[in-house]
C-alpha cells in the first residue's frame, strides 16, 4: 500500500496513510451522522451530527493507528526494524524489516494489536459510562460509547485465526511453538486464512443481499484476506522448496548486457545468434542497473525505427524489475519474481553484479528436497 502522505515518525517508525484512507473517515462519518447517531441521540442538529461524525471517523483512524503502533513498539523492542506503518481504507499495515527470532516474539508481536484495540474499547467504554454520569451531552456520550464498541470489534474481528489477520499470526506463532519449522507454521496459518477469506466474502455477499451497505465493506475485507493469505501461502512454500539458498549461489554472470546509449539495432546486431534469452540486463552509462529489456519487445519494434530508438527509451525501468543482493535468499526473490522472466542482483552500490531468470528458479524450485524440519524448542 503505497503512503500518499507522511506524518513523521514516532518510534523510528515512518508513519503515513494511503489516499483511500479519506474513504474511511467519509463514510464512518456519514454513517454516524445520518443513521447511527440520530437513533442513539436524537433531537440534534444535522451539523452536530456531522461535527461528532467526522471527529469520530478521525478516532477512528486514530485507533487503527494506535493498534499498529502496538505491532511496532512490541516488534522493536524484540529487535526486528519496522519500516512503516500505512493506514488505508481497510485498516493499517506494518511494514517489519524481517522475521521475528522466535516464536515467542511472533506471538507477542502479534498479540499487541489486538490488545490495544481492546484496551481503547474498554477506556472508551469507561469514558462514554463516566461522561454518562457526570451529565455530559447524549451526543458526546454515544460518540464515545459508539468508538469503544467499534474498538471492540476491532479486536475481535482481527483476532480471527486466519493470516494475515492478527489472530493468524498468533495461530502461526503457535504452530511455530509446537513444529518448530515457522515456514511451515506459515502454510497452516495461511490455509486458515484463505478459508477465513471465503467466509467473510461470503458472509459480506448475505449482509450484501439483505440490504445492508456493510456488506460490501465485507466482501472487499474477505476478498483481501483470502488475496494476502495466497501470496504468503505460496511465499512460503517456496521458502520450504529452497531454504537457505542464497542468490550468490544461483546467480549467472551477466552475459550480453545492453547500455542504454544503445540503439535497438546495435543491441540485436550484438546478440548471440541460435541463443537467445528471454530478457538481458540493461546498465546505464556508469555501469548500474538501469533496467531490463525483453527479447520479443525489441523485435517488435517496427524495422524502420529500430535504428533510432535507444535502449533507455524501451526497457523496463529498474523499479519494475525484481532486485536482490547477492546474500538475498532466492526463496524470497522467487517471490518478488512472478511473472518476471529476469532479476538483477546488484550489490549495495547499485553495479550489476550478476542475473537470476526465472526459468533457473523454476528449476530449482523442482529439484531441490525439502528442508528438514529442524526442532526449535521454546524459549522460557
Ligand atoms: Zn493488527
Amino acid at each position: 500500500m503505497k503512503q500518499t502522505i507522511r506524518f513523521g515518525r514516532v518510534f523510528g517508525v515512518e508513519i503515513g496513510a494511503n489516499w483511500s484512507l479519506l474513504v474511511l473517515i467519509l463514510l464512518v462519518a456519514h454513517g454516524l451522522s445520518t443513521v447511527v447517531l440520530p437513533a442513539l441521540a436524537p433531537g440534534q442538529s444535522t451539523t452536530a451530527y456531522w461535527t461528532a461524525g467526522a471527529v469520530c471517523g478521525l478516532l477512528i483512524a486514530g485507533s487503527l493507528l494506535l493498534h499498529e503502533l502496538a505491532h511496532s513498539v512490541v516488534a522493536v523492542r524484540a529487535g526486528l526494524p519496522v519500516e512503516r506503518i500505512t493506514l488505508w481504507m481497510l485498516g493499517g499495515a506494518s511494514v517489519l524489516g524481517g522475521e521475528p527470532a522466535s516464536a515467542r516474539a511472533a506471538f507477542r508481536i502479534a498479540a499487541a494489536g489486538p490488545l490495544s484495540s481492546l484496551g481503547l474499547g474498554l477506556a472508551a467504554g469507561c469514558g462514554a459510562l463516566a461522561l454518562s454520569a457526570l451529565g455530559a451531552p447524549e451526543l458526546i456520550v454515544s460518540s464515545t460509547w459508539w468508538l469503544g464498541s467499534i474498538n471492540v470489534v476491532l479486536a475481535v474481528f482481527n483476532l480471527l485465526p486466519g493470516n494475515p489477520l492478527d489472530g493468524g499470526r498468533i495461530l502461526r506463532a503457535i504452530l511455530w511453538w509446537r513444529t518448530g519449522d515457522p515456514d511451515r507454521a506459515e502454510i497452516g496459518a495461511a490455509r486458515a486464512g484463505r478459508v477465513l477469506g471465503v467466509v467473510v466474502t461470503a458472509l459480506g455477499f448475505a449482509q450484501w443481499l439483505s440490504g445492508q451497505f456493510a456488506g460490501l465493506w465485507l466482501i472487499l475485507v474477505g476478498l483481501l484476506i483470502g488475496t494476502v493469505a495466497a501470496s504468503e501461502s505460496r511465499a512460503a512454500r517456496m521458502r520450504v522448496a529452497l531454504g537457505q539458498i542464497r542468490v550468490a549461489d544461483v546467480m549467472a554472470e551477466p552475459g550480453v548486457v545492453a547500455h542504454d546509449a544503445m540503439t535497438v539495432d546495435q543491441f540485436l546486431a550484438g546478440i548471440v545468434p541460435g541463443l537467445p534469452e528471454a530478457a538481458y540486463p540493461v546498465v546505464d552509462l556508469d555501469g548500474r542497473a538501469a533496467g531490463t529489456v525483453e527479447l520479443h519487445s525489441l523485435v517488435g519494434i517496427r524495422r524502420s525505427l529500430a535504428p533510432s530508438t535507444r535502449i533507455a527509451e524501451v526497457r523496463t525501468p529498474l523499479e519494475d524489475v525484481p532486485l536482490a543482493q547477492p546474500t538475498d535468499l532466492v526463496a524470497d526473490l522467487a517471490v518478488r519474481m512472478r511473472q518476471d522472466a529476469l532479476a538483477l542482483v546488484t550489490e549495495s552500490d547499485h553495479r550489476l553484479v550478476g542475473v537470476v531468470s526465472r526459468r533457473d528458479v523454476a528449476r530449482l524450485v523442482q529439484g531441490a528436497p525439502l528442508r528438514p524440519t529442524g526442532q526449535e524448542p521454546y524459549p522460557a
